[in-house]
């Protein structure tokens, strides 16, 4: 059997923000926004105006700050006592999956209206839910993609760039993880094997993100909008989706899970976590040095970290090297690897990564 997800509609573009309204009114009446101070203050009037000028009902609402089941459940008692039906999420990762979470809990019509592009969220029916403590609690998921995905290329070129760089991370890896999924014999997400729209769109993924990296990086640094970015935001936000949905995640995700437990590492990124993923995944497939090294160098072009160093982790210690290659087994994507890998292979390469020099 195979499955095909993905969202139903996806709107890229400088200014779509304020169309938000008029690519809503399909999917519900009354929409109830959820988005952080930060996003109501910036956003809030235009997106509401946006709403208004397309005859809906809309309402704003400040949610707590991470994704937790208690603040999905406080936040859907209010979005029922509205009576909304479709739920908005507007903001970074927490506020697109706490409106996931409340949709999903409603079974309302869903929108994500990323104003970062750090990683493949937005676009996913998957959820991921934490503790207080930011450690990661469970992975729900929708029972359909978000309806519609909007991304005003503006608002992300107006965002500080080391949440493109992160999204550029969670992206490159997918071909490499979709391959290794395939070659596997192992399911997606979805329960079914790596399709091959899965396959091809990781594939894509990769080659614009080499072409169009640098000059869409470039664009995002002087808060400009070119095709470059258009060409790489389409890549990072909505082709690593569909590559990771239909063609499976590796190791390289399954270390971006270990790295949420290095407690030098906190508040780093996950899309950064995944590029480093990446070059453990890259040992352990054993990969010629001419062509991890080549991969390095992008990697140094676009300032993407290649080392625990880069996270604040100067001069590694066993331990949390250790840690690292043992909490990353907890990941089901580590399974989504042939020949079987264990923690004392993944801490090997970890350390030959380390040993590398670019
Ligand atoms: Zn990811």
């Amino acid at each position: 059997m195979r499955i095909f997800a993905a969202t139903s509609r996806y709107v890229q573009g400088p200014g779509v923000l304020d169309a938000l309204g008029k690519h809503s009114m399909v999917l519900g009446n009354k929409a109830f926004i959820i988005t952080d101070a930060d996003m109501a203050r910036l956003l809030g009037d235009r997106v509401l105006a946006s709403y208004q000028a397309a005859d809906m009902m809309a309402m704003l609402e400040v949610f707590p700050g991470e994704v937790t089941h208690a603040a999905m459940a406080q936040l859907a008692d209010k979005a029922k006592a509205a009576g909304s039906d479709l739920i908005v999420g507007l903001g970074g990762g927490k506020a697109l999956d706490t409106a996931k979470g409340v949709a999903l809990k409603l079974e309302a019509a869903c929108v994500s209206v990323p104003t970062i592009a750090s990683n493949d969220g937005p676009a996913s029916g998957a959820i991921a839910v934490y503790d207080e403590h930011h450690i990661m609690q469970d992975i729900l998921h929708l029972p359909r993609n978000p309806e519609l995905v909007l991304v005003d290329s503006q608002v992300i070129a107006n965002a500080p760039v080391r949440f493109l760089r992160a999204g550029i991370g969670d992206a490159i890896s997918k071909k490499f993880e979709a391959e290794a999924c395939h070659a596997a014999g192992a399911m997606t997400l979805l329960g079914t094997p790596a399709s091959q729209i899965g396959l091809m769109a990781a594939d894509a993924c990769y080659k614009i993100i080499r072409q169009h990296a640098v000059e869409g990086l470039r664009a995002t640094e002087e808060n400009e909008v070119n095709n470059a970015l258009e060409d790489l935001l389409e890549a990072v936000v909505l082709l690593s989706t569909v590559s990771f949905e239909n063609g499976g995640l590796s190791l390289s995700h399954a270390l971006a899970r270990g790295f949420s437990y290095l407690e030098r590492a906190r508040g780093t990124l996950h899309g950064d976590h995944v590029a480093y993923g990446l070059v453990v995944q890259l040992i352990m497939e054993k990969r010629s040095t001419a062509f991890i090294q080549e991969l390095l160098g992008f990697y140094q072009q676009i300032s993407l970290p290649a080392r625990l160093h880069d996270f604040g982790l100067t001069n590694p210690t066993a331990d949390e090297v250790r840690s690292l290659a043992e909490n990353s087994m907890v990941s089901p994507s580590a399974a989504r690897f042939a020949p079987a890998v264990d923690a004392d292979q993944l801490e090997r390469a970890i350390c030959q990564v380390e040993a590398l020099t670019i």
